[in-house]
C-alpha cells in the first residue's frame, strides 16, 4: 500500500517506523526536523556541550509498557531521575517541596506554624484515602475534579497549593482549567502513576544523551520516505483514496495516517464529516511558549525547595492565569558538573514573568491538549472516523497526551491497517475497541500482546 503519515511527533513516526516495514510509506512533516515535541537543543559551553530536553523528557517503565520495548529495540540508553515537586506561589510568599525527604514540605520553616498549611497537609491524607476507596469500589462519581473537591469539602490551599500545583504542569493548565478535569480521568491517572502515594511510585527516567535519541536512532534505520519542510495544506477523499496536498502539489495515496494535533488536523480537511468535527473539534489545545534558560531567580526563592518540577503560581487562588513550570535541567537530565559549573539549565512554560532576556539560550510554542467532559466524549467517539474513507488518526491527544499514548495510538492505526507489521511487544491495546483503553482502564494494564 502507498501510506501517507503527517507528522512525526511519536505518533507519527511510531507509525511510519512499523508500517515501513511492509509498505511504501512516506511522511510529511512540516517543521524543519522530525520529532515533534521531542526536541532536544544543543548548549555549547567552554566546557562541553550539553543536550537539553525542552519538550517530551521523562518516562518510566510502569506507565510506559509499549513504549519502553520500542526504545529498548532501538538500542536507546535510559537513566533514573527523580520527579520532586515544589511549589512556589506569589513570588515565594508560600513555598513548599514534595519528595520522598518529606522534611522540604516545610522548606519554608514558617509554614510549621501556619494552620493553612497543616490543614492542606491534613487534606492530602484525606485525599489520598478518599480517592483511592473510590477507586477500589469503581465508584467515581461522574463529576469534576473541582465539583468533587467543593462536595467534599476540601480547603482551597489543597485546590490551588496541591491538586492544582500538581496537575497544571502535567497538563500545561491554569489552576481553574485543572478543575474542569473530569474527575474519574484524574483520579485513574494519579492512581496509576502513584501519586496518590508518598512513596511506591515509579521510577522516572530520561534518555541518555537528550530524548532525540530516539528519534535519530529510529531515523538511520527508517525504511521510507522522510519529507521535512512539507507543510501538507489539506487533505480530500476521492474514487476510492485519499490525496495530500503541500506547496508541491497533490499526491494520491491508499490511506493517510494524520498525526497532528486534533484542532491541527481538522483544519486540513476539505471534506470533513460531521462525526469528524464533532470529534476533533473537541479536543482542544492551548499554547504554551518555553524558554531555556539560565535564569534561576524562576526557580522557588528557597534553594531547599528547589526540585525537578517546580509549579510557579502567581495567586494563592484559582485563576485562569496558566500555571508556569519550571523544569529544573541539571537535576532531571543528570547534566554533568564538569559540563554545567555552577550554571542552572532550566526550562520554564509560561513562567509568571520573562526569564533574563541575556539569559534565554532557545525557546519555542509548544501546544497541550485540554481536558473537559466534551473532550472525554469525543475521544470516546475516535472510533467512528478511524479509517473513514481512508484517513486515520493518531496523537497523544486520544488519550492522556502523553508519549504512551500517542505511540499507543500509532500502533493501534498500525494493526488495524496491517497486523503483520505490529512489534511482538504490543501490550494493553484491544482493536476491536480501537479507543477505548484511554480513559476507562488502568494507565498500566498490560493485556494480552495481540494475536
Ligand atoms: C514542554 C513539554 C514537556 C513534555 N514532557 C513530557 C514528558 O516528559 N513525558 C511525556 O510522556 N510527555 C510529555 N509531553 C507531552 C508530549 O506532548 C507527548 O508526549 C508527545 O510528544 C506528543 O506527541 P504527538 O505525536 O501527539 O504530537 P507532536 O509531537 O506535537 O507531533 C505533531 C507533529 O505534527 C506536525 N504537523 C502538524 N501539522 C502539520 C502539517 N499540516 N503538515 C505537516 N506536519 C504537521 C508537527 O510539526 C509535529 O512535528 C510534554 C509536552 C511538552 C509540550
Amino acid at each position: 500500500m502507498k501510506i501517507a503519515v503527517i507528522g512525526t511527533g511519536i505518533s507519527g513516526l511510531g507509525a511510519a517506523h512499523f508500517l515501513a516495514r511492509r509498505h511504501e510509506v512516506t511522511v510529511f512533516e512540516q517543521d524543519s526536523r522530525a520529532g515533534g515535541h521531542t526536541n532536544t537543543f544543543d548548549v555549547a559551553t567552554p566546557r562541553g556541550t550539553l543536550a537539553i530536553d525542552t519538550g517530551f523528557i521523562v518516562c518510566n517503565p510502569v506507565n510506559y509498557p509499549n513504549f519502553y520495548p520500542f526504545l529498548n529495540e532501538l538500542g536507546v540508553r535510559l537513566q533514573d531521575t527523580d520527579m520532586s515537586l515544589g511549589v512556589s506561589v506569589e513570588e515565594g510568599r508560600i513555598e513548599w517541596a514534595g519528595d520522598e525527604n518529606l522534611a522540604k514540605i516545610f522548606a519554608q520553616p514558617s509554614l510549621m506554624f501556619s494552620p493553612t498549611h497543616i490543614r492542606m497537609l491534613l487534606a492530602v491524607v484525606r485525599f489520598n484515602k478518599q480517592v483511592k476507596q473510590l477507586l477500589a469500589d469503581d465508584a467515581l462519581p461522574d463529576i469534576t475534579l473541582g465539583e468533587f473537591l467543593e462536595i467534599n469539602q476540601y480547603p482551597m490551599a489543597l485546590r490551588v497549593r496541591y491538586v492544582a500545583a500538581m496537575a497544571g504542569p502535567i497538563w500545561s493548565t491554569s489552576t481553574a482549567g485543572v478543575m474542569e478535569f473530569p474527575f474519574p480521568a484524574f483520579a485513574r491517572f494519579f492512581e496509576s502513576h502513584g501519586l496518590l502515594n508518598v512513596y511506591e511510585r515509579p521510577q522516572w527516567q530520561t534518555v541518555v544523551g537528550g530524548s532525540r535519541s530516539y528519534v535519530q536512532k529510529l531515523l538511520a534505520k527508517f525504511g521510507g520516505e522522510m519529507r521535512l519542510n512539507a507543510k501538507v495544506l489539506q487533505l480530500r477523499r476521492e474514487n476510492g483514496a485519499a490525496f495530500v496536498r503541500t506547496s508541491a502539489g497533490e499526491e494520491r495515496f491508499d490511506a493517510v495516517i494524520c498525526a497532528a494535533h486534533s484542532d491541527q488536523a481538522l483544519t486540513l480537511l476539505q471534506d470533513a464529516s460531521d462525526a469528524e468535527r464533532a470529534i476533533l473539534g473537541n479536543v482542544p489545545y492551548a499554547k504554551n511558549r518555553a524558554y531555556l534558560h539560565t535564569d534561576k531567580t524562576l526557580l522557588p526563592r528557597r534553594r531547599w525547595a528547589w526540585s525537578s518540577w517546580n509549579a510557579i503560581l502567581k495567586s494563592d487562588a484559582l485563576t485562569d492565569e496558566p500555571i508556569g513550570v519550571t523544569y529544573w535541567m541539571n537535576q532531571l537530565q543528570r547534566l554533568p558538573k564538569a559540563i554545567t559549573g555552577d550554571t542552572q539549565y532550566i526550562v520554564s512554560l509560561n513562567p509568571p514573568r520573562l526569564p533574563d532576556p541575556a539569559s534565554v539560550l532557545y525557546e519555542v510554542d509548544y501546544e497541550h491538549p485540554q481536558y473537559n467532559p466534551a473532550t472525554i466524549q469525543a475521544q470516546a467517539r475516535l472510533a467512528e472516523i478511524q479509517g473513514q474513507r481512508h484517513i486515520w488518526w493518531a496523537g497523544a491527544w486520544t488519550a492522556y497526551g502523553f508519549h504512551e499514548d500517542g505511540f499507543k495510538s500509532a500502533l493501534r492505526v498500525v494493526g488495524a491497517i496491517d497486523r503483520d507489521c505490529l512489534p511482538p511487544y504490543v501490550s494493553g491495546i484491544d482493536l476491536q475497541l480501537p479507543s477505548n483503553d484511554r480513559f476507562n482502564a488502568p494507565m498500566d494494564s498490560a493485556a494480552p500482546a495481540l494475536a
